[in-house]
């Protein structure tokens, strides 16, 4: 356990935009966290538990505790002739994770290669890509409650999961550090490759395996997305809206060309990407923050920008989205401290 003050977060998030926490916490033992939470030091405190700072925008310094959950170690728990079961540590990084899989053979997260961050921090967003998302893979999740300092355990039915949503990120959000998560992984996986552009990729490569698939998903996603080793970013900024049918028809008066994907139910998933390009946003700069100029639907730290100049210019995005489609965008990205707190954002909630 390592316990510091004034800490700067400038590494610890892909923006790469400062800000400084009055106390960060790293813990590389389960234990560690129980012993640190009986100390009673959060008392009062605001705290953030920090994965790998790929979902996150600090606005400003933080002034309460990060918790650093850094805990690793991959190890398969039980085997069966069809599935088995992977228990990732929280701390583990995602991709490492899918990378091994992989490897073993083993189906079931292929389509969800290269995603940033830690394995922890996939089932608070329910991560996804390419017709794939984690929540079908979860079997079990491990966490601590940070008021008690107890053990839990959560079936996928207790986590709520929902479109980049659970229960973590919703109603629970700051209670439980998450120690570790059990896959229900596949020995003889079925392949989704119905993503546009995938199975045509996949197949130039010769056979369709989950190594292949993993090969096509790292190009697709290397070729359209910003690597934040280069260039900062949390990747989508703004979730795909969802809307009813009515709403639909009603847009398609005005554009016919609108991608729309039936979700079923009536519902219909929007490409926020192609909205903000229609506003003539892409590539669009304030300061040293701007709308990626390849996908819309990133914001990026050019260099220097601060995270209040890359959220003010992402509300820009959100209004120009509104005022032309009627439709609201939500964030994907977690803003930290939350815009509410922050007088001179106070009138840019959610
Ligand atoms: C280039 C790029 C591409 C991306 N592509 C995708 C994509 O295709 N699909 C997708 O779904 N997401 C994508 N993301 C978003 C991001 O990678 C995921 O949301 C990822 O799961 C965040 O992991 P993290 O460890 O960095 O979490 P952080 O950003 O550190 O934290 C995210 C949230 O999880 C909480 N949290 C983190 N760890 C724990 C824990 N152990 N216990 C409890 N709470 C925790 C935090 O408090 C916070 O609320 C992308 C991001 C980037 C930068």
């Amino acid at each position: 356990m390592e316990l510091k003050t004034d800490f700067s977060l400038k590494a610890f998030n892909t923006f790469r935009v400062e800000a400084v926490a009055a106390r960060y916490v790293r813990f590389d033992a389960e234990n560690e966290i129980a012993d640190f939470l009986g100390r009673n030091l959060l008392d009062g405190k605001r705290r953030l538990v920090l994965g790998g700072g790929s979902n996150l925008l600090f606005v400003d310094d933080f002034d309460g505790i990060v918790l650093h959950p850094l805990l690793k170690g991959i190890h398969m728990v039980k085997a069966a002739r069809q599935h088995l079961r992977v228990r990732a540590m929280a701390g583990e990084n995602w991709d490492d994770l899918v990378a091994f899989a992989v490897a073993n053979g083993w189906g079931g997260i292929e389509n969800l290669s290269l995603i940033p961050g830690s394995v922890g921090a996939s089932v608070v967003q329910n991560i996804g890509a390419y017709g794939v998302e984690v929540k079908a893979v979860i079997d079990r999740v491990e966490a601590i409650s940070i008021d008690d300092r107890k053990k839990v355990f959560f079936t996928p039915k207790d986590c709520g999961f929902d479109y980049r949503s659970s229960n973590f990120k919703g109603t629970w959000a700051g209670r439980f550090i998450i120690t570790a998560v059990v896959f229900k992984l596949s020995r003889q996986p079925e392949f989704v490759l119905d993503y546009p552009g995938v199975k045509a990729v996949v197949e130039d490569l010769g056979s369709i395996n989950l190594e292949t698939i993993r090969q096509t998903i790292i190009s697709i996603r290397q070729s359209k997305l910003p690597d934040p080793e280069q260039v900062g970013n949390g990747g989508s900024f703004f979730k795909n809206p969802v809307i009813d049918g009515n709403a639909i028809d009603r847009l398609l008066n005005g554009y016919p060309d609108l991608p729309h994907y039936p979700q079923g139910d009536d519902q219909f998933k929007l490409a926020a990407g192609w909205m903000i390009e229609h506003c003539g946003l892409k590539g669009k700069r304030a300061g040293k923050a701007a709308v990626h100029d390849k996908q819309a639907l990133v914001m990026v730290n050019l260099g220097g920008a601060t995270g209040r100049e890359i959220l003010e210019l992402s509300e820009q995005v959100k209004g120009a989205v509104h005022d032309r489609f009627g439709i609201k965008l939500e964030r994907e990205v977690l803003v930290v401290p939350s815009p509410g707190r922050i007088s001179s954002l106070a009138a840019q909630p959610g």
